[in-house]
């Protein structure tokens, strides 16, 4: 049946433990490639594929099916490169999962809690690809991880600009990953940590509170652990927020992705009782370029508005009134010490709600809807540090009716009048 799709089809052959990796061309949105699995047993990132079933890629996708048996599939259309490769750190990456399941088992014995996991590394090594491929062994023996997502520039469960939690209860989609129900979403504002990594690390600690809560009264998440994605910036305050992370979170295991100096600059800085364990990065991860970065982040905030290939939402475009809602950037610009008024420190200025004047420049900026209204001087003080509801784009803004056009996935009113700005724009092409 490949002829009958008019496309071409290749059949590879995989030995055990071997893996057949291939990338579809990124651009305009033409291309794909489906792959199908006709004898043995063979998986994509630790989700397994179903025998004689068509996954489909699109433009820009490397995968890479792995078989621990041996296997033999299909691939239609023109892959931009296809090759099996024998040389890949699986093996160690199951090991990893079962170290990790062994502290589970001990702590479901102990009534402790489960292993909290931090992965790190420079970007472009295949972090956000272990976590996946983690939480799918995980809940493959019936574990209920918790996936933490600290990357603000490519994240998995929301838009770019968040950071968020989202519990794991089934394997990854094959095409789609981890099925996005109910995250725990918020608001950083930007791609990078570095503008504002007081806020960067303020979110993390608030993440790691409502996790520890939710483990307190649920076991099966308490045993079930976490697994914390992280950003690509492993130098100075980048490094720095690490550090923060694994004690606000009191990480038991960092998994340190081709990175010696790092290795042994977390072994020195962290705790004794915290193991550290450096691991090989595969070689079928690709590097992205910064185009390919921003054509990523584009995409992840197309699919919040229109869905993706299964599954379409539709929008909705209406007015808003400037005086029906109150926008803050989240921290002042940081000014001398020395100017500072009395009793209030940097901290509190990279903290603070400065309120935004909607102008023209407001056009294309991605805003978060916060789910605190700010009604009083306590409700102000929460807004930061309170997950948002959702996200809207503002697509026009009329200063003389001083009204602003956005772009929501629920209709009119806005659920909230609190909108949280980000650095991050968005121009809807469709
Ligand atoms: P990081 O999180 O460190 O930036 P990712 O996990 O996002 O890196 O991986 C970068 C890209 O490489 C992703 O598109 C991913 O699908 C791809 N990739 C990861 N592992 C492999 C592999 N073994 N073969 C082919 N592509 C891979």
């Amino acid at each position: 049946d490949a002829e009958a799709s008019g496309k071409v089809c290749t059949r590879f052959d995989l030995e055990k433990e071997t893996e057949l990796r291939f990338e579809v061309e990124a651009g305009d949105g033409s291309e794909q490639v489906e792959l199908e699995l006709i004898t043995g047993l063979a998986e994509v990132f630790g989700s397994e594929l179903n025998r004689n079933k068509k996954y489909t890629f699109g433009p820009g996708s490397k995968i890479a099916v792995f078989t621990w048996q041996g296997c033999t599939v299909n691939l239609y259309g023109k892959p931009e490169v296809a090759y099996v490769s024998k040389d890949t750190p699986m093996l160690l990456y199951l090991n990893t999962h079962a170290a990790l399941e062994q502290m589970r088992k001990q702590a479901e014995r102990d009534n402790e809690r489960g292993p909290r996991v931090m992965v790190v590394g420079p970007t472009d090594v295949g972090k956000s690809t272990v976590c996946r491929l983690l939480l799918s062994y995980a809940v493959r023996v019936g574990r209920r991880p918790t996936l933490v997502e600290l990357d603000v520039g490519q994240s998995g469960v929301s838009v770019p600009g968040t950071v968020s939690a989202l519990c794991i209860e089934r394997p990854a989609d094959v095409e789609e990953g981890f099925s996005v129900q109910a995250p725990l979403v918020y608001h950083f504002g930007s791609t990078t940590p570095g503008t504002n990594i007081k806020l960067y690390n303020k979110l993390t600690s608030c993440l790691a509170e409502v996790f520890s809560q939710r483990c307190e009264v649920n076991r099966k998440a308490s045993v079930g652990g976490c697994i914390i994605n992280t950003c690509g910036w492993v130098k100075g305050s980048g490094y720095q927020a690490l550090v923060h992370c694994a004690s606000t979170f009191q990480v038991d295991v960092v998994l340190v992705l081709d990175h010696e100096r790092l290795y042994n600059e977390l072994k020195r800085d962290l705790p004794h009782f915290v193991r550290v364990v450096l691991l090989p990065k595969s070689g079928g991860v690709v590097e992205r370029s910064k185009e390919c970065r921003r054509e990523t982040r584009d995409e992840k905030i197309r699919e919040y508005f229109y869905g993706f290939r299964g599954l379409s939402f539709f929008p909705f475009s209406f007015e808003v009134r400037f005086s029906d809602v109150r926008i803050y950037k989240i921290g002042a610009p940081s000014i001398p010490d020395s100017c500072l008024p009395l009793g209030m420190s940097q901290d509190d200025t990279q903290l603070k709600l400065v309120p935004v004047t909607p102008g023209r420049d407001l056009t294309y900026h991605v805003l978060s809807v916060s789910s605190v209204d700010d009604g009083d001087e306590d409700a102000r003080k929460s807004i930061v540090e309170s997950p948002v509801c959702g996200f809207i784009v503002v697509t026009h803004v009329d200063t003389q009716t001083q009204v602003m056009k956005v772009l929501s996935p629920a209709p009119r009113p806005l659920p909230r009048h609190t909108l949280l700005i980000m650095d991050i724009r968005f121009m809807d092409m469709k």
